[in-house]
């Protein structure tokens, strides 16, 4: 698709005015890096959620799910290593006092064209207090990785399942980091969402256990609709990576704005259960009964952004053309990832039979498929157009053929079709099956 220059205006525009995507405490005047998700963005986030889910959890026998909690001991943070380095380079322009990340400006500020202070490292964990007494006991961070979560239950796992290496241990949630410069609407906030595996493995089986995994993200990609030419596969190189990993792959798009990082791949070793052995003084290693041996196992971890999966799908998705004669915009989701499936309209507002026939199709199409919308504002032109901006993969339209004044068309309705405006005439007792056939 050809990214023109506006595109992430159209894209912010867009999701405000049609209710998926506001700034966060917008009548305050915002707090940057902040995004509230409206009824369609949260439907088309859980809807990428529960495609992971589904495809990485439920359909797996080796995989278990986990909610952890996102304030944990701060001891978590320390063994971890993110007290002493979860820190990225900033800079001060002397003259403006702007803050930025070092490595991401050039030599003058870009806002006045001031110097640049002295690099220093800034902690992204937010820091805040438990409790009523305010010492450094008290300290608690809110979580920039839910993987923590996961080492810390390993043992959980294992007493309550006695999983057989390999197994993975999965967990969507909140994760938080003081970015110094938010910026690029969802692809670098402050609050996000991660999906996040820790899959555990002996020592000796990561590389297939790797390799496997990144097949895995690449089809669920495929399977989210992120136009897959844009998405490449950028081998981290040992200077680049975390401590902690022997090998990172970054799964990186094609945004407007730059090829970035949309998520991560890495080996991270026996690095976490060994610091959270050393730590908690807990016995985190596995007993292997065909070897009879306890080992730490060693582990390969998918972490995906899911805000920057949104973005990317919306992205993806955004498509104009001409239909009729007429300009448009629409998103082009595929049928599972549509936040509504199927729109119900009668012809005209203000026929009351065809409303109630409309209304009639619709709740029992709402019974048998999920996110069936009834719309009856302004002309079918308009709902049209409200539809294709949502990225409704279908219309169905109740006429008074439907009603039978012409007896051949009686109890029959238009589908229309979004990506080619085409329409069909169904039977209104084959439409739920219709449906069910395109998921
Ligand atoms: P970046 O280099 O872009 O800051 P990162 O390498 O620090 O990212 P990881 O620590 O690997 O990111 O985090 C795993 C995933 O979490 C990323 O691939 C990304 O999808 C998501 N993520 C990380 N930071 C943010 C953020 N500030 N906003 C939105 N998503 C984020």
């Amino acid at each position: 698709m050809e990214k023109n220059e506006n595109l992430m205006e159209k894209l912010v525009s867009l999701c405000k005015r049609r209710g998926f995507v506001y700034q966060g405490s917008e009548i305050y005047g915002g707090l940057a890096g902040t995004w509230d998700y409206g009824p369609y963005g949260v439907a088309l986030k859980n809807n990428i959620k529960n495609l992971w889910w589904q495809k990485f959890v439920t359909d797996r026998e080796d995989m278990f799910g986990l909610d952890g909690a996102i304030l944990m001991n701060g001891k978590v943070w320390e063994a971890s290593g993110h007290v002493g380095g979860f820190a990225d380079p900033m800079t001060e322009c002397v003259k403006c006092h702007k803050r930025f990340r070092a490595d991401q400006v050039g030599e003058k500020c870009p806002d006045c064209g001031g110097a640049f202070g002295p690099v220093r490292q800034f902690n992204m964990m937010f820091k805040t207090q438990i409790g009523a007494v305010e010492d450094s006991s008290a300290t608690v961070y809110l979580r920039p990785e839910t993987a923590q979560a996961i080492f810390v239950n390993f043992k959980n796992i294992v007493d309550s399942f006695h999983p057989k290496l390999p197994f993975g241990i999965a967990q969507i949630g909140k994760a938080f980091r003081n970015e110094i410069t938010p910026r690029d609407f969802l692809f670098r906030v402050r609050e996000f969402e991660q999906m996040e595996i820790e899959y555990f493995v002996k020592p000796d089986e990561w590389e297939k256990n790797f390799a496997l995994l990144q097949e895995e993200i690449k089809d669920y990609f495929k399977q989210v609709g992120v136009t897959f030419s844009d998405i490449s596969e950028l081998e981290v190189p040992a200077e680049d990576r975390a401590h902690y990993s022997k090998r990172t792959i970054d799964f990186e798009f094609e945004y407007p704005f730059g090829r970035k990082e949309l998520c991560g791949l890495a080996y991270r070793t026996d690095y976490d259960l060994s610091q959270h052995t050393g730590a908690s003084g807990q016995d985190l290693r596995y007993f292997d009964e065909a070897g009879g041996e306890k080992f730490i196992p060693h582990v390969i971890e998918p972490s995906l952004g899911v805000d920057r999966v949104v973005l990317a799908l919306l992205i993806s998705a955004y498509t104009e053309d001409e239909l009729g004669g007429e300009k448009r915009a629409y998103l082009k989701f595929n049928y599972q990832m549509a936040p509504i499936k199927v729109a119900v309209f009668p012809l005209l507002k203000n026929k009351p039979e065809l409303v109630e026939k409309a209304k009639e199709i619709y709740l029992a199409l709402k019974k048998e498929i999920s996110s069936v919308a009834f719309d009856d504002n302004g002309n079918i032109g308009k709902r049209y157009r409200r539809q294709d901006e949502i990225g409704t993969p279908y219309c169905v339209t109740i006429d008074f053929d439907t009603l039978g004044e012409n007896p051949e068309l009686k109890d029959t309705v238009t589908i229309r079709d979004r990506d080619t405006g085409s329409q069909e005439r169904v039977k209104v007792s084959e439409l739920t099956q219709f449906f069910k056939d395109k998921n």
